[in-house]
């Protein structure tokens, strides 16, 4: 199998490019959904794809290309194919989760982020591959096999959105959609040299995404460039009556304007002492120093920042979200969605046997220990604790954010790692999140920008902002791509 280039391949324009492109004529929709479609058919190899969806891919790009053709307006993003992670509920096929209880289910209507992108003129072309019920950080975890990584196909492509991750590294559509409950865009970002993109909790609609954890939950885009993700989120932000958590969104998400213009808006940045420690390989620690110096050079100020409560993060993190998620899966009962063991006798039996089946045991070890930490013996011990524990270090990151404009780090602590490496060690999958799951407790946003390589795999640099700084943080990634050798 081949090594592709480190940092994503060019088999698309800007997203913006395109759809003038297709508003002129030079291309039509019906091309590039064709296009897309013939580069998942040659990469079936990386696993990257559960279903395509496209008998309605191609009528939607002859909708899109007629109204261009009667002098309509098509939306700003007329004509881009796009893939989304397969726990969206979309048309055109089955959604699953990638998981076994899920197979046959058809989704009665659309995810509110589907629906926006198509309201605009994006096409819907594939449903990527994840950890089944976005469990983990490998796609070790999916009932449809290990999704490989494009840059060295003997590792992990990353996860749990490694589908949708990947899908953009090998170019077979500008742009996918991921959900970051604890790190899931980021890190396989980090990983296989995309930009992937975690807005603020709640500034993009969660209604029809097969949920969680309710409280972290996030919806974030994946593309090559971050003005690319500011685009398509752009397309995504913004209050949904249908999600109750959603915020008011800023005018206009679409950046513009030089590079040496917005040197300006960071005056002072945060390295994250807690995350450049021995835990963190030598070499990866080393790509983000180098990442963190070249910015000092070009003129931003650099301060190291301490977050003591972050070394406690991943235990908090992995006490509240199997909480949420066991009370999530909880409407997986054989009877309601998908899967249903057969030949159960009572109700109960089936039940209890098509859960049985139907969850892996990474989905049934989140259970369990959510049930157990809620219980009532245990509540005050692990949950409550966990709890106080979350709303101290959020106390903590609004005091740094009080020195620095923006917080940095790596987004992982190892490259992609081998396929299997930790496949049987549930413990160090959980620790690939060290640096991801504290920024989903508080809610801020963050995004993983590709800052180099170590043995010869892709690192991203995270940079993290405060809340609601959206914008802010989607302009200063784009200015450290300006300065990034
Ligand atoms: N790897 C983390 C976990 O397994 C994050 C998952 C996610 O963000 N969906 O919980």
């Amino acid at each position: 199998m081949s090594h592709k280039s480190l940092i994503s391949s060019h088999e698309w324009d800007a997203i913006e490019k395109i759809v003038s492109d297709v508003n002129s004529g030079k291309i039509t929709a019906i091309e590039l959904v064709e296009k897309s479609l013939k580069l998942i058919e040659d990469s079936k190899e990386y696993n990257a794809i559960i279903s395509v969806t496209e008998e309605r891919a191609k009528k939607r790009a002859e909708e899109v290309d007629a109204k261009i053709k009667s002098g309509m307006n098509a939306g700003k993003l007329a004509g881009v194919p796009f893939i989304a992670k397969d726990n969206f509920l979309a048309f055109g096929g089955e959604t699953t989760a990638a998981s076994n209880i899920l197979r046959g289910f058809e989704a009665p209507y659309q995810a509110t982020a589907i629906e926006k992108l198509e309201a605009e003129g994006a096409i819907l072309v594939a449903k990527a591959n994840l950890d089944a019920f976005a469990h983990g950080g490998s796609t070790e975890n999916s009932d449809f096999g290990t999704t490989l990584n494009p840059v060295d196909s003997t590792r992990v492509a990353g996860g749990s959105s490694g589908g949708s991750v990947a899908s953009v590294t090998l170019g077979l559509a500008p742009f996918s959609l991921g959900t970051d409950t604890g790190g899931s865009v980021r890190e396989p970002a980090s990983f296989c040299g995309v930009v992937g993109y975690k807005p603020t909790y709640g500034l993009v609609s969660r209604y029809g995404v097969v949920a969680m954890a309710s409280s972290t939950d996030v919806i974030g885009p994946i593309a090559n460039t971050v003005e690319d993700v500011a685009y398509v989120l752009d397309v995504l932000a913004g209050r949904d009556s249908k999600d109750s958590t959603t915020i008011d969104r800023e005018l206009s998400y679409v950046l513009s304007g030089s590079l040496q213009n917005t040197a300006h808006i960071a005056h002072r940045v945060g390295v994250v002492k807690e995350f450049l420690g021995d835990g963190v390989d030598k070499e990866v620690r080393e790509v983000v120093q180098d990442a963190a110096d070249q910015l000092k050079k070009s003129g931003v100020e650099i301060v190291e920042v301490s977050i003591p409560s972050i070394d406690l993060a991943l235990a908090c993190y992995y006490i509240i979200v199997p909480a949420e998620v066991s009370s999530n899966l909880s409407r997986y009962d054989g009877q309601r969605y998908g899967f249903s063991k057969p030949d159960a006798v009572e109700l109960e039996d089936s039940y209890n046997e098509s859960r049985a089946i139907g969850f892996n045991p990474e989905n049934k070890r989140r259970i369990m220990i959510g049930t157990y930490v809620l219980s009532s013996g245990y509540y005050d011990a692990y949950y409550k604790k966990a709890a106080l524990l979350r709303t101290k270090l959020i106390n903590e990151v609004n005091k740094a954010f009080e020195k620095v404009d923006f917080l940095v780090g790596p987004v992982a602590p190892t490259i992609a790692p081998k396929v299997g490496e930790n496949a049987s060690d549930p413990l160090k999958m959980y620790l690939l999140d060290i640096m991801t799951v504290p920024v989903n407790l508080c809610g801020v946003p963050a995004i993983s920008v590709p800052c180099g390589s170590a043995k010869g795999m892709p690192v991203g640099l995270q940079i993290i902002a405060p809340m609601r700084k959206d914008k802010e943080l989607l302009e200063f990634a784009k200015y450290y791509e300006g300065v990034r050798k």
